[in-house]
């Protein structure tokens, strides 16, 4: 029982583990697109954080440019002009502390005008201050510029005597060309804004959340990283190699290729997406090199550790476990209880089938005990004939002996004789006694033909007084049938009397009963087929039941018997009327290996 529970519950148990991991599965696919939906929200806060800000630079820019003391400068006729510029630049930075300095620096490169924000202590560099920035990249590529057009020069660390500042200072210079009333280039308005102010504000959105903000430039060097030692390497020589490129070649690649997406990486998952700050740049609407704002771009990136997304799944899957624990043994026990009851239930089963075999060989035995007044008729018909031989041969050898004269060889003979005719007499009452034998069903290969004979054998005495015909149809060269003996022998001999018992009522020249065997496929079908009236209409569904009978002197035990019998060889009785009238009781009888 165990060898098949065992396996079954467990085989039950991994079933009903399917689910659990479904749930999970379907669990971890919803939490990762929730977690990436929320940085995908981050990163567009984000992204609109940078461009407005950008885009208010650009507007301070434009406004600064078109002020009415630029235009006197410009004019370079009025007098006072350039203190009156400074004087504005003052109150403008003052007002506008996100402005680290607000400049003019003339075609040859020279300062001009410049304020410093100082740190919220803004002031007016005097002329001794004012230094000479030919040779930056921002002057010289803003010179280059046309009218109207802004260049917006990398986030970069300011510089003091050719080192980094410290603390860092982060700024982000945004400067317009200055032309004369001629059209000539008269130089370059530059704005320095506090790119803290900016990195700040982005932190800000990720802020709470389980992942760090990024923000990379073209190189992809870290401007906003995930460690301050990984920040600015493009300012560091000895930090050159620290570009999100070197650490995550693969993510990188796709960052450069795709403008927004989602990469597995050692660390978590990825999230990035392509910021154009001058894209953003209302005010330019008028101003021809903003058509192509995707000149210049940084790259937002949010990154979620793998630990915080199997942090919020540690917690389902213990919940999954416990339920899985409590149930999973459940089911196993709960198969090995049904199995334990099927199995016991079987046994009853069997248990009823041993009995009902044993009471069938029971009522068999009787219904022999019934049969043997025709048996004995039939014995006394067989054993007298060897007897009659015996007495002969005996009274010949006597009579040999007494004449003193006889031929002693002759009555070594008789008495041979004697010897044989009484082996046959033994081996008919042998016959008789395996006949009445109560016993266990022993099946073995029989001839059917030879159990039919010894049947009609048996009746035709009974079948002669009541001149009933009993013919016998064999075809020769029939198998040999698996089946034991004397049962068969029962349930044939039940049929045939009841076929002369029902032909009886028929005038006698229609009182006839046949047995016949044939071969179908690997089965010899039994038939008794009469020419009585056929079977009462009224016994139809109960025929084989036991007791029914509509004999005055019957018992009702016959069929039940025979159907017995027949069941317990793996057969099955029939009972169809003939076409011509009459009654068709058949079974088969499976043969025996050949
Ligand atoms: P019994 O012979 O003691 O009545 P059976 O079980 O052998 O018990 O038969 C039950 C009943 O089936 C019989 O009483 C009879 O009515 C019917 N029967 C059996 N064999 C035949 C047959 N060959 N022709 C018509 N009726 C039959």
């Amino acid at each position: 029982m165990l060898s098949v529970a065992v396996p079954l519950g467990l085989a039950l148990c991994l079933l009903l583990a399917l689910p659990f991991l479904l749930h999970y599965h379907l669990e971890e696919t919803r939490a990762r697109q929730h977690a990436l939906d929320s940085e995908n929200r981050v990163l567009e806060l984000a992204q609109q954080a940078a461009v407005q800000e950008v885009a208010s630079v650009l507007s301070d820019l434009r406004f600064l440019h078109e002020q009415n003391e630029m235009r006197d400068l410009l004019r370079g006729d009025a007098p006072g002009a350039r203190e009156r510029l400074a004087a504005e630049y003052l109150t403008f930075v003052s007002q506008k502390p996100r402005y680290e300095q607000a400049a003019v620096i003339g075609a040859d490169g020279g300062e001009v005008v410049r304020v410093d924000g100082n740190d919220g202590r803004p002031t007016v560099a005097g002329a001794p201050a004012l230094q000479w920035k030919g040779d930056c990249a921002h002057f010289q590529e803003t010179m280059r510029l046309g009218r109207g057009e802004v260049h917006l020069s990398p986030l970069d660390l300011i510089l003091q005597g050719g080192a980094v500042q410290m603390p860092l200072k982060p700024v982000l210079r945004a400067s317009v060309a200055l032309f004369g009333a001629g059209g000539e280039r008269r130089g370059v308005l530059t704005l320095s804004y506090h790119g803290r102010r900016l990195l700040t504000r982005l932190r800000a959105y990720a802020q709470g959340g389980a992942s760090q903000l990024w923000l990379l430039n073209e190189q992809g060097y870290w401007l906003a990283g995930p460690d301050p030692a990984l920040e600015w390497g493009f300012a560091f020589p000895e930090r050159s190699d620290r570009t999100l490129a070197a650490r995550e070649p693969e993510a990188w690649e796709r960052i450069r290729a795709e403008v927004a997406g989602t990469v597995d990486t050692a660390d978590g998952l990825l999230t990035f997406r392509r910021v154009y700050p001058l894209a953003g740049d209302a005010s330019a609407s008028d101003a021809p090199a903003m058509a192509s704002p995707h000149r210049y771009s940084w790259t937002l990136a949010t990154l979620l550790p793998h630990a915080a997304l199997s942090k919020r799944m540690a917690g389902l899957a213990g919940t999954l476990l416990a339920v899985y624990g409590v149930t999973a043994p459940l089911l196993f026990g709960g198969t090995l209880w049904l199995t334990y009851r099927s199995a016991r239930g079987r046994a009853r089963l069997r248990e009823a089938q041993r009995r009902e075999r044993e009471r069938m060989l029971e009522l068999a035995h009787a219904n022999r005990l019934a049969s043997v007044g025709e048996m004995a008729t039939q014995m006394a018909h067989q054993v007298n004939q060897p007897l009659t031989a015996i007495v002969t041969y005996c009274a010949a050898a006597q009579r040999s002996l007494q004449s003193g004269a006889g031929d002693l060889s002759r009555v070594r003979e008789w008495v041979d004789a004697i010897g044989e005719e009484a082996q046959r007499v033994s081996a008919i009452v042998r016959g008789l006694r395996e006949f009445v034998r109560r016993g266990k069903m022993a099946p073995v290969p029989l001839d059917l033909g030879e159990v039919v004979a010894g049947v009609v054998g048996a009746l035709r005495p009974d079948a002669d007084r009541r001149r009933v015909k009993l013919g016998v149809e064999t075809p020769a060269g029939l198998p040999a049938v698996l089946a034991d003996r004397v049962l068969v022998a029962q349930a044939l001999l039940n049929l045939v009397r009841n076929a002369i018992e029902a032909v009886s009522v028929e005038p006698s020249e229609r009182r006839r009963v046949v047995v016949s065997l044939a071969l179908e496929g690997d089965r010899v079908v039994v038939s008794v087929a009469d020419t009585g009236p056929g079977v009462d209409p009224g016994l139809a569904g109960r025929l084989f039941e036991s007791f029914v009978t509509t004999k005055p002197e019957g018992l009702g035990m016959g069929l039940s018997i025979t159907r017995s019998i027949v069941e317990a060889h793996g057969g099955q009785l029939r009972y169809d009327p003939a076409p011509s009238g009459g009654a068709v009781f058949s079974f088969s009888l499976r043969r025996s290996a050949p």
